[in-house]
């Protein structure tokens, strides 16, 4: 089965246009996978002739009453069906609570899990990192998913195990 890559983040940090670029596709076909559940969505790509599958977490409204409630449900189940996790913060709003929340939530989880600095168009890599490395998760990884700035770099990295 192909690697599952969980794209996990408060709203608005850029997963569903990371998602769109991975997948070639603005609304991606679901794939075919156990489990499936309709807040979820699902697809695959091929970097490098290697075939993975990816998962939306679209559905985190925001709105949930504190974070447990925020990361129940469906974000704790993709990262549940994940071999590898990227985890979206967004270089222009820079760290937010709900980050430091959910990096505190992934730091005990076992899954491989990569930071992903998003929408570092249009600056500094090394300023748009800063914020995050407090968060404990490693080395940030400066990307832009809209224009596809290291997105590819980064892929070939991320599935470099398999
Ligand atoms: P999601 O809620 O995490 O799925 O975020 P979306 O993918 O819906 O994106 C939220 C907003 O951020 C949209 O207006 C996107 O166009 C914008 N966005 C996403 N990626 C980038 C990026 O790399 N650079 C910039 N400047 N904006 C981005
Ligand atoms: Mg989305």
């Amino acid at each position: 089965m192909n690697p599952v890559i969980a794209l996990v983040g408060r709203p608005n940090v850029g997963k569903s246009t990371l998602f769109n670029r991975l997948t070639k596709t603005r609304d991606a076909l679901v794939a075919d996978f156990p489990g499936l559940t309709r807040d979820r969505k699902y697809g695959t790509g091929k970097v490098g002739g290697k075939p993975y599958t990816v998962i939306d977490t679209g559905g985190i409204s925001g709105d949930e009453e504190g974070i447990d409630l925020m990361m129940a449900g469906q974000s704790l189940a993709a990262i549940d069906e994940a071999d590898i996790v990227l985890f979206m913060v967004d270089a222009r709003a820079g760290l937010n609570m709900a980050d430091e929340a959910i990096a505190n939530h992934l730091r005990v989880n076992q899954k491989k899990t990569w930071l992903v600095v998003n929408k570092t168009d249009g600056m500094d890599e090394e300023i748009g990192k800063s914020d995050f490395w407090t968060l404990g998760l490693g080395d940030p990884r400066a990307i832009a998913a809209e224009h596809g700035r290291n997105v590819t770099t980064l892929l070939e990295e991320v599935l470099s195990p398999y």
